[in-house]
């Protein structure tokens, strides 16, 4: 990419000249843009999917068929799916290595909560990578003229991202109330630098993790 007054943009397929660019590859960015390094770091975290329950069973899981997330620093959450399974998300990796035993923890936790699930079947598994800043808050912003980024959702992108998406959009149609808002929020470099940022994140978040546990 190289910046300037039409940026341009060259990818495997072709190049594209623009007068803004949107930088918003968040926990998969790697170091595309070296400014961003540093301000998110990737954590990947996991979700199953029971196998159907039927509208009796799952009614009695969370009979206000609520989305819940806890209050852990580490968080677990989950919810109903509309064909009635039950959706549970938590466990982080911070090495881009699945955790061993991902499953049976999974699982474990799941039937702690809910041990009427004891024995169910579990029909899916899967995992992606989320993008968290240090101060947990979304880090929208511009380098230069032209080069906007919306990034670090820090696990609440689903609704987060869709909004940055029209927050860079009216900045770039020359609207800035939103996007200025936004930008104010001061965002820290994760300390550490490029070789000790992700062994002092996975320390500080066992301290959370045991924190968590009292
Ligand atoms: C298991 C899991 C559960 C989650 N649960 C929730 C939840 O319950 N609620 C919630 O609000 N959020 C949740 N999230 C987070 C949410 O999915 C993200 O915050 C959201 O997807 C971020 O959207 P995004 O478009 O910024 O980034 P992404 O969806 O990560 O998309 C970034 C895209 O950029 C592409 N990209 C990166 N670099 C390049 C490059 N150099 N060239 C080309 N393409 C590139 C990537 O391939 C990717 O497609 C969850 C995430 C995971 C993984």
């Amino acid at each position: 990419m190289i910046q300037g007054d039409r940026p341009r943009v060259t990818t495997a397929a072709g190049e594209v000249r623009c007068d803004a660019v949107v930088v918003a590859g968040n926990a998969y960015l790697g170091n595309l843009v070296p400014a961003l390094t540093g301000r998110i770091m990737r954590v990947a975290n996991y979700i199953i999917a029971t196998e159907p329950l039927g509208e009796t069973r799952a009614a009695s899981l969370l009979p206000s068929d609520a989305a819940v997330s806890d209050a852990n620093f580490v968080l677990d959450y989950y919810r109903l799916s509309a064909d009635r399974r039950l959706l549970y998300g938590g466990e982080v990796s911070y090495t881009g290595r699945e955790p061993r035993g991902l499953d049976r923890r999974m699982r474990d936790k799941m039937q702690a909560l809910f041990p009427a699930l004891r024995g169910v079947g579990i029909d899916y598994r899967w995992g992606g990578d989320v993008g968290i800043t240090l101060n947990r808050a979304p880090d929208l912003g511009r380098i230069g003229r032209n080069l906007y980024y919306a990034q670090g959702y820090s696990g609440h992108g689903m609704a987060l991202a869709g909004l940055a998406g029209q927050i860079l959009a009216e900045a770039i149609g020359g609207q800035f109330e939103r996007f200025d808002d936004f930008a104010a929020i001061r965002h820290r470099h994760f300390p550490g630098g490029e070789r000790w940022r992700v062994p002092l994140l996975a320390l500080a978040t066992t301290f959370y993790r045991l924190r968590d546990r009292l």
